[in-house]
């Protein structure tokens, strides 16, 4: 796609040097969207990728993945000490895109994105993430959770010149038990709808967090003593459930309820795989 339109672009390896926002700016990750589609109102690309970075660091307490790490360096950290990070394998192949963007497209791109069939925002719920956003040209940050990130179909609480600078993940997290279950329409459909189980070894609760269905994914902690699928219910009737062609707001709501069902069976399982 030429963007016609943009008339600079800006790329600093340093971030204390990304300007300050001006009306028509865009910030780029991978650019594997950014450049698929027409953007019209785009005047300036203020690209991220080659901000220098580190694209995983761990610490004694979190994971800090930065908003710039690809899909193929964050699949290929080494997660054998943190046993629910093979989570991110298992999001990323079931993008549709996976293939094509594999090497480009940015954790950051995909959390700014908010696209309801967006990966990694539910798995980032499901870890209890929380995002470091910080304003160009400012020096100002803020931290918010994952959960309050995003707020519809590609709406998040980004302000103008606000891009997400990292994702923090708790290293407690890493011991969860995950399942994820997807339903699309092919093998390189994206997904119509998708539920992540979790259950913590400490408490022994279980999570669930529907997507893919919804505009925004959210997460609930699943009530052992009542019916999954009415709890499933109880969540779809106050959120907006989407409706385009690859289904219709009742199909996914009964493809969430099925989802849940194989998620929370799974979990009942010892030794799956997630
Ligand atoms: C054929 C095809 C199939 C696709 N399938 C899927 C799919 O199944 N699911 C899905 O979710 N997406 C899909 N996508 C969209 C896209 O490729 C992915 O979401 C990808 O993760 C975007 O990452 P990127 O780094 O390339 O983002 P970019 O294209 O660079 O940017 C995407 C958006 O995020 C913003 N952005 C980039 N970085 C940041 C940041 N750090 N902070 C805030 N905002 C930022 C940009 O301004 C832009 O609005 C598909 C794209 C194509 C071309």
């Amino acid at each position: 796609m030429d963007l016609i339109h943009v008339n600079t672009v800006v790329r600093p390896r340093d971030e204390a040097a990304l300007p300050g926002w001006a009306e028509g700016d865009a910030f780029v990750g991978g650019g594997t969207w950014l450049f698929s589609d027409p953007q019209p109102q785009v005047r300036r690309l203020v690209d991220l990728s080659a901000v220098s970075w580190t694209p995983i660091v761990e610490t004694a307490s979190e994971v800090v993945i930065a908003a710039n790490c690809t899909y193929r360096q964050l699949e290929a950290h080494n997660w054998s000490s943190l046993p629910a990070g093979r989570i991110f394998a298992t999001a990323i192949r079931s993008l549709s895109s996976s293939f094509k963007t594999y090497g480009l497209a940015t954790v950051g791109g995909n959390i700014g994105l908010a696209f309801a069939k967006g990966m990694m925002t539910p798995v980032f719920i499901t870890l209890d993430a929380t995002y470091e956003l910080a304003t160009a040209g400012t020096g100002n940050t803020r931290l918010v959770s994952a959960a309050a990130f995003q707020t519809g179909v590609c709406k998040t609480i980004l302000r103008p010149g606000e891009y997400v600078r990292s994702i923090r993940v708790p290293r407690a997290a890493f011991t969860r038990r995950l399942v994820l279950r997807r339903a699309a329409h092919s093998a390189t459909s994206h997904v119509t709808a998708m539920v992540i189980g979790a259950t913590d070894p400490g408490t022994g609760a279980t999570t669930l967090t529907l997507s893919g269905a919804l505009a925004y994914p959210v997460r609930f902690t699943v009530n052992a003593s009542a019916s999954p699928s009415a709890q499933v219910d109880t969540i779809c009737a106050a959120h907006p459930l989407i409706a385009d062609s690859h289904g219709s707001a009742s199909y996914r709501q009964l493809l969430l309820r099925e989802l849940a069902a194989e998620a929370l069976a799974a979990l009942a399982t010892p030794d799956h795989a997630a």
